[in-house]
């Protein structure tokens, strides 16, 4: 099978004209046949040939049967958390991204849902599982503590319960990190962040394997209308083909600010997926080809955090992650500071922590500008 890039580079046959690039079709509607029957197309929520090109797309990066591009990466989660009734418990790891926390605690609660947060996955047992659990919902590795879950042995686990497994997949990517091959059943990404990559587009994606749950997740998408546009479709299914390259370069400035930052005095602690502990390590390299561009850290004893912030020249100071530009957030006020005081301690994210998402400019200039702002701090 040809590799990665190759396979989203070349995931659209057949286009037009011998142009390397498919049309994009900004129709609302599609004219029917008036003999009867169905034309290919006839709504655009429904569908339309430039998401439908997008979603061939994105089936190839996630090597899955069957994708959906939506809106957000939050109109992503919508659709599959939205498949749980009226009765139904959904286990959650816990640090979860701050818009899928709201899911659980706000939208959920409202249509009788129930979700217990479960902070170590990895201590997940049978004794979970009642016969209410339908579906057990993760990060790995998790925003922004970068613990990491093993998703084959949970997998294992809920499946003898009857529960689907739902794997948030944005912080690593399918290039890094195939859920759906370790058996999860679902899995959803804010394109937003990597796959999108140039901090210029919101966007979504659900995948499956599994033909029932696709049509459940296409059937959301015309009931809740949550679709990406034709424009942006084209945007995204463009800029995915980059990913592999973005994150190897990512990747790469990753390894060297870590070390550099490790080896700072000014800097108490780093965390990346795997340092929690030797099982987590080993976890992560047997499931993930990468560790991904995020990791976290929190500043020595004594350094002044909002100081070393603006010291910042290269680094942004912002939320979101996964673009070309390097950024740098406060987790616990900023993408978590919907978390209750309770969960943010129970999910270990102390005040002082700093989430870095690393660009693709010189790993030089990252580490510069890093270690010049923790000296001043
Ligand atoms: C950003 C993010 C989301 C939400 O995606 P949007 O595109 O902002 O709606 C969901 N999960 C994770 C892990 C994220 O980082």
């Amino acid at each position: 099978m040809p590799g990665f890039t190759t396979r989203v580079i070349h995931a659209l046959h057949d286009v037009e004209k011998g142009a390397v690039t498919p049309p994009i079709y900004p129709a609302s509607t599609f004219l029917q046949p008036t003999e009867g029957g169905e034309g290919e197309f006839e709504y655009q929520r429904g569908s339309n040939p430039t998401r439908t090109d997008a979603e061939t797309t994105l089936a190839a990066v996630e090597g899955s049967k069957h994708a959906f591009a939506f809106a957000t990466g939050m109109a992503a989660t919508g659709s599959v958390l939205g498949m749980l009734a009226s009765g139904d418990e959904v286990i959650m790891g816990l640090p979860v991204y701050g818009g899928n926390y709201r899911w659980a605690t706000i939208e959920l609660p409202k249509r009788g849902v129930t979700t217990t947060f479960v902070p170590d996955l990895n201590q997940l047992t049978e004794d979970h599982f009642t016969d209410s659990v339908k579906m057990v919902f993760l990060e790995t590795p998790t925003n922004p503590t970068l613990r990491v879950a093993d998703i084959r042995r949970i997998t294992d686990l809920a499946h003898a319960h009857g529960a689907l497994v739902v794997v948030d997949n944005t912080f690593l990517t399918p290039y890094l990190q195939r859920p759906l091959e370790l058996g999860a059943d679902l899995t959803v990404q804010s394109a937003t962040k990597y796959l999108g990559g140039h901090g210029d587009l919101l966007a979504g994606v659900v995948a499956t394997n599994d033909g029932d749950l696709a049509a459940t997740v296409a059937q959301s998408q015309v009931i809740s209308g949550g679709v990406l546009s034709p424009i942006d479709s084209y945007r995204l299914l463009q800029n995915v083909k980059t990913l592999g390259l973005r994150l190897d370069r990512q990747q790469e400035n990753t390894s060297r600010i870590v070390e550099a930052l490790n080896n700072h005095p000014g800097v108490s602690r780093v965390l990346v997926p795997g340092s929690f502990s030797e099982d987590e390590a080993r976890i992560q390299s047997e499931q993930a080809s990468g560790p991904g561009a995020v990791f976290a850290f929190e500043l020595a004893d004594g350094k002044d955090v909002r100081k070393f912030l603006a010291e910042l020249k290269v680094f942004g100071f912002a939320v979101s992650l996964g673009g070309i530009e390097s950024l740098i957030c406060l987790p616990a006020s900023m993408t978590h500071g919907a978390y209750s005081a309770e969960d943010r301690e129970l999910a270990q994210i102390p005040d002082g922590l700093l989430r870095v998402a690393v660009g693709i400019e010189g790993a030089e200039d990252l580490i510069e500008d890093l270690t010049r702002a923790i000296d001043a701090a």
